[in-house]
């Protein structure tokens, strides 16, 4: 099963919260004004790459890292393989991020059963689409402010959006 990937960071700490691996997955169709990763909007940008090869290369990073981010591109165009790769680096014991131009809503409304799937397996969602007027006043894991870095567990056990804390 392979993923076409844009881009791979071994550690990163301007991807989430601690050091972190960080996959960048290509395509994404929300073309937000002021993108700054328009390459990896193209499907075919990057290369294939299987899941269990990423996995590896992400395990070598191991203790040095505290978790993974997926980002893009947007994460959910490949969400079938991507939930197969998520599964796996949880197994691991690490803890997931996942940016994305979808909303959480969007996502739980979707009725993708495999976009829920993926979406099991993350720990915090940065949800919604850049937007390039509301850059002033975001928080440092987000682009602007009307991105929210949602702890998903949390949200789904209360049926609310909770956040996590920043600090
Ligand atoms: S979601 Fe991200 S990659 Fe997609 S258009 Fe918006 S900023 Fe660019």
């Amino acid at each position: 099963m392979k993923l076409q990937v844009a881009g791979f960071l071994d550690n990163s700490t301007v991807n989430g919260k601690g050091l972190r691996s960080a996959l960048f997955l290509s395509g994404c169709k929300h073309n937000c004004e002021g993108c700054h990763n328009k390459a990896m909007q193209a499907f075919d940008y990057g290369e294939r790459v299987e899941v269990d090869d990423i996995l590896e290369r992400i395990k070598h990073n191991v203790p040095l890292i505290n978790g993974v981010t997926f980002s893009g591109g947007e994460p959910f165009e490949q969400a079938k393989q991507l939930a197969t790769l998520a599964k796996k680096v949880r197994d691991e014991g690490l803890n997931l991020w996942c940016y994305t131009g979808y909303t959480f809503e969007q996502i739980l409304q979707s009725g993708d059963e495999h976009k829920l799937e993926l979406l099991k397996y993350i720990d915090v969602l940065v949800d919604g689409k850049f937007q390039k007027d509301l850059t002033e006043g975001s928080c440092k894991y987000a682009g602007s402010k009307n991105q929210r870095v949602i702890d998903v567990k949390e949200s789904v056990n209360s049926n609310n959006i909770i956040e996590i804390n920043k600090e």
